[in-house]
């Protein structure tokens, strides 16, 4: 059934383990700032508003924002709309969704790459209800073979952060959901602090090779991500090339299959390169992915995957499905 705004709006003051997040409910009726409205079914008078941040890491390094921005608060209730209207349906079949998680815990605040476990939560069932969740290696199949995957939509993770292994993966079995892992093999099983984490009082910790393992033994997959987490669209192409071949080998060695699935470092655009690109399909990849935002075709080069990193600046499931709707991620 969808919900009335009344019922939109009370949801919104609350997020379950955050008593401190109080929404700017009262700030967005009176800041004349309603970005459009909808008249059967089609949003008026949209203007630009905030821009979902391209690249994941940059966001990282800013504050933690406390509540929903108003603007985003205003796309949750538009979102719910366009669910209402079955804009959802109609926009959704026509979309492959491709979509980047960092960090789940609940003990660090939400930023650019650090979700709650609620909230991840709620993100994944909101996937689960409105698009076929399906491993990245189908959608990458489907793409190769030209198979429309109109639709779809997968889950993934990066970098290796233990809490992928702790909180997300049994939220992901909870709700029998697929995920694949892409992990910067050179961060397994240390204490290694990389420059973006370099200012947490406490390190969130990476996985052991024992837990990856685990992980695939649950039936998700892992995914190369380089040895180091190096910038390729500035690196050496030799750098390159050895990054790829020791963390394809190390995954290899440790899982006992070779790896298919690579996502881009970083992944922004200044973080990918023709050459790059070109390296890592020579070292036997099937796929590249970004992060930096941008939905697919049904059917898309595999090699050109677009990737939208869900962070905090989605404050709900529904200002995605907005920002899906109005092709703006
Ligand atoms: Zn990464």
């Amino acid at each position: 059934m969808p919900k009335s705004d009344e019922q939109a709006t009370n949801e919104g003051t609350r997020r379950a383990g955050s008593p401190e997040k109080v929404y700017m409910v009262s700030k967005v009726e009176s800041a004349g700032e309603f970005p459009g409205r909808v008249r059967g079914g089609v949003i008026e008078n949209s203007k630009p508003s905030l821009s979902p941040p391209s690249e994941p890491y940059h966001a990282a390094r800013e504050p933690a924002r406390t509540g929903i921005p108003a603007k985003n608060f205003i796309k949750d209730v538009l979102g719910r709309a366009a669910y209402a209207t079955g804009l959802y349906a109609q926009q959704f079949r026509s979309k492959m969704v491709l979509t980047a998680f960092h960090r789940v815990n609940d003990w660090m605040a939400e930023d650019g790459i650090t979700s709650s476990s609620a909230r991840f939560e709620e993100f994944c069932r909101f996937f689960a209800e409105h698009f076929r969740v399906v491993p990245l290696s189908e959608q990458v199949a489907g793409c190769r073979a030209g198979r429309g995957m109109g639709g779809t939509l997968s889950i993934s993770f990066d970098d290796g952060y233990v809490d992928n292994f702790e909180v997300a993966a049994p939220i992901l079995r909870k709700l029998g959901l697929p995920a694949t892992f892409f992990v910067a093999t050179a961060f397994i099983g240390t204490d290694y602090a990389p420059p973006w984490d370099q200012k947490l009082s406490r390190r969130p910790g990476w996985m052991s090779w024992d837990q990856v393992r685990s992980l695939r033994e649950q039936g998700f997959e892992i995914g190369a991500h380089t040895d180091n987490h190096v910038d390729l669209g500035q690196a050496d192409a030799d750098v390159i090339r050895a990054e790829l071949a020791i963390c394809r080998e190390k995954l290899t060695r440790e899982l006992g299959v070779t790896p298919t699935l690579f996502a881009y470092p970083f992944g922004g655009r200044s973080n990918i390169s023709p050459a790059s690109l070109e390296l890592v399909r020579k070292a036997g990849f099937e796929c590249c992915l970004s992060a930096c935002g941008g939905v697919n075709p049904p059917v898309a080069d595999p090699f050109h995957l677009n990737r939208i990193n869900v962070n905090e600046w989605f404050a709900t499931p529904h200002q995605l499905g907005f920002e899906l709707v109005m092709r703006r991620v």
